[in-house]
């Protein structure tokens, strides 16, 4: 192969957005990886026993499906095949109740009481201006519908306890919302929490929360498909230390968090830059568990059988309070987790009558607690005999993901902490530039953030093209 014109490293999602960008304008790109499989926190491999595909990382694609960027792609020629559950999410109440969200606001607002109207009135609007914005052909269009989105969420912004507090009486609303919002890896009083749990029903109410038929591997296999077949390359078992190393190119994309962009170019970085970058914070790390059962997880309510999704924690109250205990660095005995029984609805996943269970909790940065037992036994009160459905069983505690991914720092999943400051400020004023001619970041480390959308290293390699390509 000739030299590149632009390297990219790391084969993540939004490395593969940013060498997929490139490649669409006619730049020799090549993508490098420290791993020998491709894919960073969107993989899958057969964690547990034969036949049993599990998800390393990312498990429910809702981002995904809903990328402005990804949309655009012909991923389905690459055997991407999107599977929904009826339901995206279901969250199990004591004594054998539950709730769902349903694709629908108002089949959603049924289940609220007294504070269906007001759901369906907030989640109705919102969900109207998200599939505006995705639908519009025109910018002029796209920005009227991201304006009424962007009021919408301003109006019900800062924390998800405020906006609960705000709108909703019901403990099963509450419950809903807490849940969605504990996605954030924050504690539920601290700011965009709110906006976090918004985002996430609205998707769910547009798009649903959908995941890739045969394993998170097959969206990031059908990207990779799609790079190579527009003459991108992609080089795995090679860790780039030192900015040094790479071969000549007109730009460098670097699908790295700011603590790895210190080691492998800290000494040519301005001290200034590089304070910066040291200050940068991460975020609490995921404890992920996977389970091959013998059976569906039996859940005492029959609704849950309908959600790929399922957030088990309880209330508000008992959420927000594990939450605030992770933060705190002393994980209470409840833990919230989030599963997904992607085997329910994709039967690819495991051996035949068998059945997969995806699921973490958060623990303090870098934590070396066991959770397994606390999160069994969360898993057990809404669905008793679940143990005895256990045939086999993965355990990823924080530091064993990070060795899997150096990006997962502490086993932060999400790039770094997403908290108000770190959302406008994301890793530094330059955001996906750098003070090096032609180096650029664009992993979750940079906006939009975490999650699998591809939208950071979209929007890195589209500055690349215009800097250094003048396209
Ligand atoms: C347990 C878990 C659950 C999650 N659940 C969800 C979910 O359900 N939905 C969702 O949308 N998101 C989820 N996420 C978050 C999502 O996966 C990440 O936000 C997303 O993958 C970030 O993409 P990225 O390209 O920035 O980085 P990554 O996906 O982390 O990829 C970075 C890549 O860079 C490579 N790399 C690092 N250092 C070097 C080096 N020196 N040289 C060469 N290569 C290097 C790594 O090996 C890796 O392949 C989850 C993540 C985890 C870990």
């Amino acid at each position: 192969m000739a030299a590149p014109d632009a390297i990219v490293v790391g084969s993540g999602p939004n490395g593969l957005a940013a060498a997929i960008t490139l490649a669409q304008a006619g730049v020799a790109v090549q993508v490098l990886e420290a791993e020998q499989t491709i894919g960073g926190a969107v993989r899958s491999a057969e964690l547990t026993l034969p036949g049993f595909v599990h998800d390393l990382g990312s498990g429910i694609h809702p981002l995904a499906y809903d990328s402005p960027f990804f949309r655009t792609l012909p991923l389905g020629q690459h055997g991407l095949e999107w599977v929904h559950s009826p339901a995206p999410l279901a969250h199990p109440l004591d004594g054998g109740s539950s709730v769902t969200l349903e694709l629908s606001p108002d089949d959603t607002a049924a289940q609220l009481a007294a504070d269906g109207a007001r759901y369906s009135r907030i989640f109705t609007s919102a969900a109207r201006a998200w599939s505006g914005f995705l639908q519009s052909p025109r910018l002029g269009s796209a920005l009227h519908h991201a304006g009424t989105a962007a009021v919408l969420g301003l109006a019900s912004a800062g924390s998800a306890a405020g906006f609960v507090r705000r709108n909703f009486h019901h403990p099963r609303a509450q419950a809903l919302i807490a849940g969605m919002a504990a996605h954030s890896t924050l504690p539920l009083t601290k700011f965009t929490t709110a906006g976090i749990a918004i985002a996430l029903a609205t998707f769910g109410h547009v798009g649903g929360w959908p995941y890739p038929r045969g394993g998170a591997q097959k969206l990031t296999d059908a990207l990779a498909g799609y790079l190579t077949s527009l003459g991108g390359t992609i080089t795995t078992g090679v860790r780039v230390s030192d900015l040094q190393q790479l071969s000549p190119a007109r730009a460098v994309l670097l699908d790295l968090t700011p603590r790895q962009f210190l080691e492998i170019a800290g000494s040519q970085l301005p001290p200034r830059y590089a304070k910066f970058l040291r200050h940068y914070r991460y975020g609490m790390g995921a404890f992920k568990l996977d389970w091959a059962l013998s059976e569906p997880v039996p859940w005492s309510s029959p609704a849950l059988r309908r959600a790929a999704t399922v957030h088990i924690g309880g209330t508000l109250q008992q959420i927000s309070a594990y939450e605030q205990s992770a933060w705190d660095g002393k994980p209470g005995a409840e833990p919230f987790a989030i599963l997904a029984q992607h085997s329910l609805f994709d039967s690819s996943r495991a051996p035949a009558g068998r059945h997969t269970l995806w699921g973490y909790c958060h623990v303090p940065n870098g934590s070396e607690l066991d959770m397994t037992k606390a999160v069994e036994a969360q898993i057990e009160r809404f669905a008793p005999g679940f143990r005895d459905t256990i045939l086999g069983r993965s355990v990823l505690p924080p530091r064993r993901l990070q060795s899997l991914n150096a990006n997962l720092v502490g086993g932060d999943i999400m790039g770094g902490l997403q908290d108000l400051y770190q959302m406008l400020i994301r890793p530094t004023l330059r955001y996906w530039g750098t003070p090096l001619d032609g180096v650029y970041l664009c992993s979750a480390s940079t906006p939009p953030g975490g999650g699998v959308h591809g939208m950071c290293g979209h929007i890195a390699a589209r500055i690349a093209l215009k800097q250094r390509f003048r396209r």
